[in-house]
Parts: C-alpha cells; structure tokens; sequence
C-alpha cells in the first residue's frame, strides 16, 4: 500500500467509490439497454444522498484515523490479546475478517433494532436496485454506521491500514452485490460459498420478510451460513422494495426520504426473525 494512498485515504476512498459506481452504472446503462431518462432519474435522486454524506464521512473520517492512531500507540483492543498480533497474517488477514464479522453484526442490528431500523429502510425503498443504490443511505445511517465503527476501532484494535484495506474492498465488494446484473447460476453458487454475489444480495432486498432479513454479509457470505440468516430466491421470484412502503410518495424525492424515519409508517416491516431454512415461493405482487 502506498504512502501516498495511506496518507490521501478519505481523498482516495471516495474517488475509487465514484469511479466504481460510474463505471458500472455505465455498463449497466449499455448492456442492460434500460431508458435512459428513466434510469437517470433514478440515479440522479439516489446520488442528492453523497452530499449529505460527504460532511459526516469526512468528519468522522478524521475520527477515526485518530481513533485508529490511539489505538495502535496504546496497543489497545482485542488484536493486542492474540499471538503473533505483529505478524502481518494477524493485523491484516485476520482483522480482515474479525471486521467483515462485525460489519454483518452491524448490518443485523440495523434490521432488529426498530430505531436504527427506522434509517436503514430508506436504503430499502429502493424499487430498482442498480449501482446507484448503493449510495441510498439517510444521514442518519451514515452517523449510525460511522458511530459502530468508533466501537469496532476500540473493540478490536484495527489500525489505520487495515480499515483502509477493509474500506477498499468492502467498497467495491458493496457495489458489485447492488448491480443490476446477476452471475449465472454456476459462478454464483461457486463463488456465494464464500462472498456475497449480487444475486445473494438481491435476496436482501426483496420486499417481503422473512427474505429483507436474510444475506447480511458485507465482503463474506460464511456469516449467513453460520448463524441462519442464509437464502436463495432466483430472478424471478425477486421483487425490489419494501412492502411497507411501495405506495409512500415519500420515496420519490429526496426531502420525502429524509424525513421518512420519522414518519409513522416507518414502525412497520423487519422483525427479530431469521430465515433459516426458507423455501423460496412466489411473493403475492408478482403473481397478481
Ligand atoms: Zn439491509
């Protein structure tokens, strides 16, 4: 990893952020050959939320790299208990994946708790999911999430390079699961073994329990499959949304989607329920 990187991170997560959605919104654009008017509108009201996410990043940013500087000086956390916590198999591969962990505990909190989840379900309005989804977040979830991670620098310990290594790769693993294409049926069940593919994450976000709370997986797909939230439901059988919301005009522009978790509708939807063992079936608006 180069100085330069390591020194210009926020600078350099958010240019490889935008060149990665671009680039993908791009292709879907060519290959998937979808109105142009329409998909832009679509991209142009889910990207209004990269400028109010652009203040709290670069704030918290600067948190946490001190956060991280603290850490690292004091050997503070959890890394600071293991052996060989100086090997680089330790602070950069097995944080890696201590981080992945606690970033699907994040994600499952987000679901369960019905004041987080009040925030998160703006993401879930989404009834096209495409790259630009991706940066669907309320503010207040960009708060939420950074504040996680504050607990998850002091739980584990995480330098400053591993969360830019971790932030780099979960961000284009993120983009990669909300594209609009979905692998084959071989590739997909090969590589959803170990890592969320988008046709694992469009599970996610189909508009009906028990499947909204299923795939949490950020980077790792083993998490699901570990502890039962783990599911399959083809292209046909997904449909985008949320139930609670498909009729709320508040979707449709950006201050209605700010506002939104504070509307009472916003009390209904995830419940504490895991979706082990779930058998597909058809979801009753597509077979209306
Ligand atoms: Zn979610």
């Amino acid at each position: 990893m180069s100085e330069f990187f390591v020194q210009n991170a926020g600078s350099s997560q958010t240019l490889i952020f935008a060149l990665v959605i671009s680039a993908l919104w791009g292709v879907e654009k060519l290959v998937l050959a979808e109105p142009m008017a329409d998909k832009s509108r679509h991209a142009a009201l889910n990207s209004l939320f990269i400028l109010s996410a652009l203040p709290i990043e670069l704030v918290c940013s600067v948190a946490c790299v001190a956060l991280a500087a603290w850490v690292t000086a004091h050997h503070w956390g959890l890394l600071y208990l293991l052996p060989f916590y100086d090997s680089p198999w330790v602070k950069y591969g097995v944080m890696f994946v201590v981080l992945d962990l606690l970033d699907y505990v994040y994600h499952r909190t987000m679901h369960h708790i019905p004041g987080f989840w009040r925030f998160h379900l703006v993401h879930h309005t989404d009834t096209i999911v495409d790259a630009s989804t991706t940066v669907r977040e309320h503010p207040g979830e960009t708060t939420i999430r950074n504040g996680f991670l504050f607990v998850w620098i002091l739980l584990t310990g995480a330098s400053f390079e591993v969360l830019v290594l971790r932030q780099t790769v979960q961000t284009i693993c993120t983009i990669f699961a909300h594209s609009a294409f979905r692998l084959p049926a071989g590739p997909a069940r090969v590589l959803g073994w170990v890592l969320i593919t988008p046709n694992l994450h469009h599970v996610h976000h189909h508009f009906e329990l028990p499947y909204t709370n299923c795939n949490y997986g950020d980077v790792f797909s083993i998490w699901d499959r570990l502890f039962g939230t783990f599911a399959n439901l083809s292209a046909e059988e997904t449909v985008f949304g949320l139930d609670t919301h498909f009729d709320d005009p508040a979707t449709q522009n950006c201050i209605g989607m700010i506002a939104m978790p504070f509307a009472a509708r916003a009390a209904g939807g995830a419940v504490p329920e895991g979706c082990a063992a779930v058998e597909p079936r058809l979801p009753a608006a597509a077979t209306s």
